[in-house]
């Protein structure tokens, strides 16, 4: 069984964009600059925005962090969209979800530049992806092609079977795994909560990826012999035991799932550090393009 190293991976590909920019940004040429818009004070929030900020000062870009109150009216917000915009030193920037419940995530998404939107999630760059045409893919399933290319994962003609149709994850992994690409020229199924027998839709799957939500959802009688399982999942668990008194486990039954794959990705350890790198790859293509 191969794990499929998330961490490892990312390390290489973040040194590769540090040789880049160190490369590039000599004499007059600024580093690449991503912002982030934090609102409020979700524990889970903080820590991704932490993440992503420290792996900019590793690969030696310019970071900016705005943070504001969960009570910022949507006005406020849009301002602070304006401005980022507006402003010439920013690449790219992400406003970090959830949002509160008072403010439209939709209306904050379409006020985003296309060109300095490097969560992909506008709808021009999702449009764009949906066509096969450049554009900035959403950070974690982009983070998940580069992994299966990483590891030379063969998709051609497989049946990749996705478990969730989120605007995020599930939807746009399916709409890439299926596209003329490498990786890619995956035939996909796209499971949900409203699917039937899915059981047995996952035990023909060559290629499993478990972005539900739901911790070990996918149990070791759900997958084939010699499948690939990608694990999405971030989840919670008690674990009174641990420091923290928790621990993460991912989508799927890792312990028992693992050992019948041809490889899976670890909960922590696999998607959740692509994601960031997958976000330092599209703030380097957004930079770039500019010189
Ligand atoms: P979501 O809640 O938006 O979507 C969950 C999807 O799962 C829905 O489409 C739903 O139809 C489907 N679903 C629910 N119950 C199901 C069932 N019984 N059978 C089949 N499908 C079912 O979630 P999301 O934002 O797509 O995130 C999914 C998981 O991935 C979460 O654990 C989240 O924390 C994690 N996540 C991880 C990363 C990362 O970087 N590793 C990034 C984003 C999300």
């Amino acid at each position: 069984m191969i794990l499929l190293d998330g961490n490892h991976t990312s390390s290489v590909i973040r040194k590769e964009i540090q040789v880049k920019v160190t490369q590039f940004c000599q004499n007059d040429v600024r580093s690449p600059h991503l912002a982030a818009v934090l609102i409020g004070d979700n524990p889970a929030s903080q820590t991704y925005v932490r993440n992503k900020i420290r792996a900019c000062e590793e690969v030696g870009y310019a970071s900016t962090l705005i943070r504001k109150p969960a009570t910022i009216t949507q006005e406020e917000l849009l301002y602070i969209i304006k401005s980022l915009n507006d402003d010439p030193q920013i690449d790219g920037y992400i406003v970090q979800l959830p949002l509160p419940r008072h403010i439209d995530e939709h209306a904050i998404n379409l006020a985003i530049n296309p060109e300095k939107d490097v969560d992909g999630f506008h709808p021009y760059n999702f449009g764009k992806m949906a066509l096969g045409l450049p554009s900035f893919h959403p950070a974690t399933p982009m983070g998940i092609m580069m992994l299966l290319d990483r590891y030379q994962i063969e998709t051609d003609g497989k049946h990749c079977v996705v478990l969730g149709r989120s605007n995020i994850v599930g939807t746009p992994i399916a709409l890439l795994m299926s596209k003329k690409t490498k990786p890619g020229n995956a035939t996909v199924t796209i499971a949900h909560s409203r699917t039937n027998q899915l059981k047995e839709i996952c035990q023909r799957a060559d290629i499993i990826i478990a972005a539900l939500g739901i911790p070990m959802f996918v149990k070791s009688d759900m997958v084939r012999e010699g499948a690939v399982v990608v694990d999405v999942g971030i989840n919670k668990m008690d674990d009174p035991g641990s420091a923290r008194g928790y621990r993460l486990v991912g989508d799927v039954d890792f312990p028992n799932v693992a050992p019948k794959t041809f490889a899976i990705t670890p909960v922590p350890g696999g998607v959740g550090p692509m994601t960031i790198t997958a976000l330092i790859e599209n703030t380097w293509k957004a930079f770039y393009k500019k010189w």
